[in-house]
């Protein structure tokens, strides 16, 4: 994948998404901060059983932390609690290793955010809201 392609997906997800809005009936919400860029998110889940019926996010930061939140949320809508865990930790492990990650193609896009790799300071910024919804999930497990 070329740098512009990159951009472009994350700019799309920034730009286009269908997730950023407040479920008034969430089962969880949960905020997530990351000090050092000034992001500030809320997750809200909808739990179906032990499904995530409905996931959807709020809140004010850089590109990054906002496309990574609209990614999330077109990954794991619909998965169990187990799959999504599973989704969050080889997420987790592309930016955080150096082991070649590859995706399924449903889940192409999040590809897209190895380009922050190269930029230490913006990983925290891409797993923000990963890391706040594998806290969620974990809790509910
Ligand atoms: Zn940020």
């Amino acid at each position: 994948m070329s740098d512009t392609l990159y951009r472009e997906i994350l700019l799309d997800h920034y730009r286009s998404t269908r997730h950023r809005f407040e479920i008034p009936d969430a089962t969880v919400r949960e905020d997530g901060r990351n000090p050092l860029c000034g992001d500030t998110i809320t997750v809200y889940v909808k739990m179906d059983g032990n499904r995530i019926g409905e996931i959807s996010y709020t809140g004010h930061g850089c590109s990054i932390s906002m496309a990574s939140s609209s990614m999330l949320c077109d990954t794991l809508e619909g998965l169990t609690i187990q799959e999504a865990l599973e989704k969050i930790a080889h997420f987790k492990r592309m930016l955080l290793t150096d082991e070649e990650i590859e995706f399924e193609d449903e889940d192409a896009d999040l590809e897209a955010m190895s380009g922050v790799k190269k930029f230490p300071v913006r990983i925290k910024c891409a797993l923000l809201v990963w890391n706040t919804v594998e806290h969620i999930l974990k809790e509910r497990q």
